[in-house]
């Protein structure tokens, strides 16, 4: 049984714990391991089966019919069968998942070539991002440009984007409800692009990809990993203009993450 097939029975399972109404299930094996057919709590649904046994088997009670199409209840979310990044971000403009769709001029799904090793995350698109569509191309994104070019790689090489991807009012921190509506578009685009290292920038960045709330400070200056991809954390080029004197350590993380590129 495939995991979205367990997945799902344990969810159908639940749900007749909780009293929905009666699930059949396909193949001949019902949850509770009685004929094909898991019983709804009697009298719920006018339609269920009656609620003294039959000796013979039945045919299925109406109900709740669980079917899966391809033998895997997740093989029809429609970001996992993005296959490109321009289909990632073609879910991505029409996305309304959170309410940062509302304020919204342009979405900014990121942009790169397909084949980067490096991929760079930061939080979400600022005002020039969201009047043009593209990741890191105000201050802090000059700034960026010129980090990577200090570890030799042309931004064109890299792959950059945001965890979220639709611009936060008065560029304040996206909340939680925003980034796990957006993060299965990044996660997606990681898939995809299979990169040999990621640079996560800034804490918002940090914490997401490690799934941690961990300070940004704790997290530096170590090599953390992502489905196997190697993380590396650093200051946000929006923290390093405001604090020069981050530009140093700043450096030496890039640095690790040039040698990770290298090696
Ligand atoms: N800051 C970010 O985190 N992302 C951008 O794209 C621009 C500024
Ligand atoms: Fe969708 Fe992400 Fe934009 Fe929210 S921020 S509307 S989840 S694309």
């Amino acid at each position: 049984m495939s995991e979205g097939q367990t997945l799902a029975r344990q969810y159908l399972e639940q749900q007749r714990l909780l009293g929905g109404d009666a699930v059949i299930l396909p193949g001949g094996s019902g949850l509770g391991g009685r004929d094909s057919q898991v019983e709804a709590t009697p009298a719920r649904s006018p339609m269920s089966a009656p609620a003294s046994p039959s000796p013979e088997p039945q045919a299925p009670i109406p109900g709740l019919s669980f079917d899966p199409p391809s033998g895997d209840l997740f093989a029809a979310d429609p970001v996992q069968q993005a296959h490109t990044l321009a289909d990632v971000a073609a879910l991505v403009a029409e996305c309304t998942k959170c309410k940062l769709c509302e304020s919204r001029t342009h979405t900014v799904p990121g942009e790169g070539p397909g084949d980067a090793r490096l991929v760079v995350i930061g939080e979400g698109p600022g005002r020039t991002e969201d009047e043009t569509g593209r990741p890191f191309v105000g201050k802090a994104g000059e700034l960026l440009t010129k980090i990577l070019a200090a570890i030799d790689f042309p931004r064109e090489r890299v792959f950059i984007c945001n965890v979220v991807k639709c611009r936060p009012p008065e560029n304040r921190l996206p909340q939680y409800d925003e980034i796990a509506a957006c993060v299965p578009y990044l996660f997606r685009q990681l898939e995809i692009l299979a990169p040999k290292v990621i640079l996560a920038m800034g804490g918002t960045a940090a914490q997401t990809m490690l799934n941690t709330k961990q300070s940004l400070g704790a997290l530096r200056n170590q090599v953390h990993r992502f489905r196997g991809i190697p993380v590396i954390v650093t200051y946000h080029p929006a923290a390093l203009l405001r604090n020069p004197n981050w530009k140093r350590p700043t450096w030496d993380d890039v640095r690790i993450a040039r040698r990770l590129l290298d090696g």
